[in-house]
């Protein structure tokens, strides 16, 4: 230990947590301890908000009740195969890693335990706007958030017919709200359309941000102005200290009686030293911006193709679905190009603002449920991650769940359906 505090100038500074990873799970959590009084130090290896949680669509997604199954349909799995569509991406030379979890993953999308998973996934997604709206009055946030829905379009009248029979389901039986914009009322509403579409389905309650990184940029902002301690460190570091934990950071080594791990993606690069298998992995996702002379007035889904069209700050941002690959494997960007081409067909499309699509990764579990709780083995530290989808939606709900349950308060939200200990 003593070699430690040299390297680290001697300073030891303590908090009651340490939270491991700053992007919308780690601030949102960090900022709801900070709620319940806890001295907490934030550490992450970059700014906040640099990684997955700056690269998505941006959707605080209220409708998104159900998390993305695995296809049973064979015909949709054929087309996966032979790399038929936009939707979904993989790399052969993954695949023999991904098999156990990816073969988890499509065993718990049966109907019958999708069920379960869809009613237990939907009852923290319940919360997204209420948490949201909190953190975003507080941190002055509001320009960045538009209250206005997002739509998905079809381009044919069987998908539409089928995506109406899809959202009124939702409404049945979750409440989910939304009205139906017929083809010409569309191309009214969105003159930046230059292809007939046969309609969409708007969801009328989710909320949309048009810069998601500057979101969490300005969650962590109000963190540190009510006095929490954001700082630059590798959380590999993290070993237990005592009754403890420990972590080195460019400050100095800190110590706090509790830990949590809110690493996204990389969550398994601590967990497996700590000796936890979890069935986790990644679905990879790029993006782009371009320029549009008549801007979208809110996001839409290209149904068909499964690609993203988000009016953003910097520019329409095209994201694209799924990749399976390694984490660290070079970027593929063929979702990308497809994805450019698919747009241009419906839009009037501009000129691409970067030189190359940004990369990240969705953190997936193979029963598509986020883990939040207690780590089983280790006293005093917590995984908060696998949010997968959605969890820039989730941040402050999950965040919430996770320091209720830290605190010792009655959770708000049963935590049961999200331990760890159901692997
Ligand atoms: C293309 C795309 C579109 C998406 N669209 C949406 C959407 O519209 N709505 C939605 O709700 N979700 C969406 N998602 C999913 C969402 O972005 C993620 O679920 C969410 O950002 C995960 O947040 P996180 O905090 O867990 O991970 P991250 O944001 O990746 O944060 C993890 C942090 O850990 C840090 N870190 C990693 N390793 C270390 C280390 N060793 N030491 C220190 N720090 C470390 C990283 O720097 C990073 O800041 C999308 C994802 C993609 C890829």
């Amino acid at each position: 230990m003593e070699a430690l505090l040299v390297m680290t100038r001697g300073v030891v500074m303590q908090a009651d947590v340490l939270v491991l990873g700053a992007g919308m799970i780690g601030v949102s959590t960090a900022l709801q301890l900070q709620r319940r009084g806890r001295q907490v130090a934030l550490i992450d290896r970059r700014a906040p908000g640099e990684e997955t949680s700056y690269g998505n669509a941006g959707l605080i997604q209220r409708e998104a009740v159900e998390p993305y199954p695995f296809p049973h349909d064979s015909r949709m799995i054929f087309k996966v195969m032979r790399k038929g569509g936009i939707d979904v991406n993989y790399h052969p030379l993954a695949l023999p890693r991904l098999a156990s979890p990816l073969a988890q993953y499509w065993w718990w999308s049966s109907p019958s335990r999708y069920a379960r998973v869809a009613r237990e996934y939907s009852r923290l997604i319940e919360h997204c706007l209420s948490e949201h709206d909190s953190l975003i009055r507080e941190a002055g946030a509001d320009a960045l958030v538009r209250q206005t829905g997002w739509r998905t379009a079809f381009r044919t009248p069987s998908a539409m017919a089928q995506g109406i029979a899809h959202a009124e389901r939702l409404q049945r039986e979750y409440g989910v709200e939304h009205t139906v914009v017929d083809g010409a009322e569309l191309g009214r509403l969105e003159p930046g359309l230059r292809h007939p579409m046969a309609g969409a389905v708007h969801w009328t309650q989710p909320w949309s941000v048009r810069d998601p990184g500057a979101l969490v940029a300005s969650y962590a902002d109000l963190f540190r102005q009510r006095g929490g301690h954001f700082v630059n460190g590798d959380a590999t570091t993290l070993a237990q200290h005592g009754k403890g934990w420990r972590v080195t950071t460019q400050d100095g080594v800190i110590d706090a009686e509790q830990a949590v791990i809110a690493l996204g993606p990389w969550a398994d690069t601590l967990t497996r030293r700590l000796g936890y298998r979890l069935p986790l992995f990644v679905k990879r996702g790029y993006h782009r911006h371009y320029t549009m002379r008549k801007p979208l007035s809110m996001a839409m889904l290209d149904a068909e193709n499964g690609i993203m069209l988000a009016p953003m700050n910097r520019g329409l941002r095209i994201t694209t679905g799924a990749e399976f690959a390694r984490l660290d494997a070079r970027a593929t960007p063929l979702q990308s190009g497809r994805a450019e081409v698919a747009a241009r067909q419906i839009l009037e499309l501009g000129e691409a603002v970067e030189a190359a699509s940004w990369l990240g990764a969705r953190p997936c579990t193979s029963d598509m449920k986020p883990i939040i709780g207690p780590a089983p083995r280790h006293p005093g530290l917590w995984l908060h991650f696998g949010h997968a989808h959605q969890g820039f939606t989730l941040g402050p709900a999950s965040g919430r769940l996770l320091a209720e349950m830290i605190c010792g308060e009655t959770p708000y939200v049963d935590p049961a359906p999200y331990a760890a200990t159901r692997f």
